[in-house]
């Protein structure tokens, strides 16, 4: 019988030991779980099967995939903190919300948003938990430190940007789970190749630092430039304050955490009520 190839670990299949060169890409790269891990879209679909039928006998959880940055912190960096931010960097000793790091040689602080520790306790009781992010790798395992220190949500379900073959477009295909007890919670559904986007929980996009109004692109320092010469007006005061400007943060109780954890808890009540066999219809349900 001709071996199919489904398994191949730094070159060689490790069901028959011959050497696979896969050429055509067809193999989808699993370096997240195992450096140099290929699979065979078929064993892939296998394994997504496979992972669902235990879910729903035995642990009768759901599968949730995180975004990181925007979903459940948010970075600035130190550089281009307006006069009235510069305050926080003396603060990051006393808070347990705020952390320093250097990401690409630059400063930078990490506030983590409000209920994301809740949040994480809570909603592990009811789904196994992915992590999934496109932000700068030392922003993601830096973060994940803080999280989940002992890996005891994420375990190695951790997907960066590194490990895929798309650095720019989030995929389900590596995400060893069937589609039908997946559930999203990414503030953005444009990371997400379209037909994935109906398994997304969209949530507000946390933004603790006051963003740039200039991009730093020439077309846009111009731009501004040239609003300012002919309006008289300067496109940072126009911009509106942020939460870490105006000294307050979003609501941990009725923030956006808060809510999507009422939501995904709603949920899974239904689902395993027998309600819905597929979270999508949960999902789109009015
Ligand atoms: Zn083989």
């Amino acid at each position: 019988m001709v071996c199919g190839h489904s398994i191949v670990l730094q070159g060689t299949c490790c069901q028959c030991g011959s050497a696979v060169m896969d050429e055509s890409n067809k193999l989808i790269p699993f370096e997240f779980l195992a450096k140099g891990l290929k699979l065979s879209p078929q064993y892939v679909g296998f394994m997504k099967r496979h992972t669902m039928i235990n879910t729903l006998k035995e642990k009768k959880k759901l599968h949730l995939v995180l975004n990181l940055h925007g979903t459940l912190y948010d970075y600035g960096r130190i550089s281009a903190f307006s006069d009235r931010e510069k305050h926080l960097v003396g603060e990051v000793d006393s808070r347990d919300d705020l952390w320093r790091i250097t990401a690409r040689s630059h400063q930078g602080l990490i506030k983590l948003r409000p209920f994301v520790a809740e949040f994480l306790r809570e909603a592990n009781k009811l789904f196994t938990l992915h992590a999934y992010s496109l932000s700068p790798s030392d922003h993601s395992d830096y973060m994940l430190k803080l999280l989940d220190p002992h890996q005891t949500y994420f375990g190695r379900r951790v997907i960066c940007g590194r490990d895929t073959r798309d650095t720019w477009m989030k995929t389900l295909d590596l995400v060893l789970v069937d589609e039908r007890v997946l559930v999203i919670l990414d503030d953005q559904c444009s990371s997400w190749w379209a037909d994935h986007t109906n398994h997304l929980l969209q949530i507000m996009t946390y933004r603790y630092f006051k963003r740039p109004t200039t991009s730093g692109s020439l077309f846009a320092n111009l731009f501004n430039h040239v609003k300012r010469y002919l309006f008289g007006y300067d496109c940072d005061q126009l911009a509106p304050k942020s939460y870490s400007e105006e000294g307050t943060d979003e609501s941990a109780e009725d923030g956006g955490l808060a809510n999507a954890l009422r939501f995904l808890r709603n949920l899974h009540q239904r689902f395993y009520d027998g309600e819905y066999k597929d979270v999508r219809m949960l999902l789109h349900a009015s």
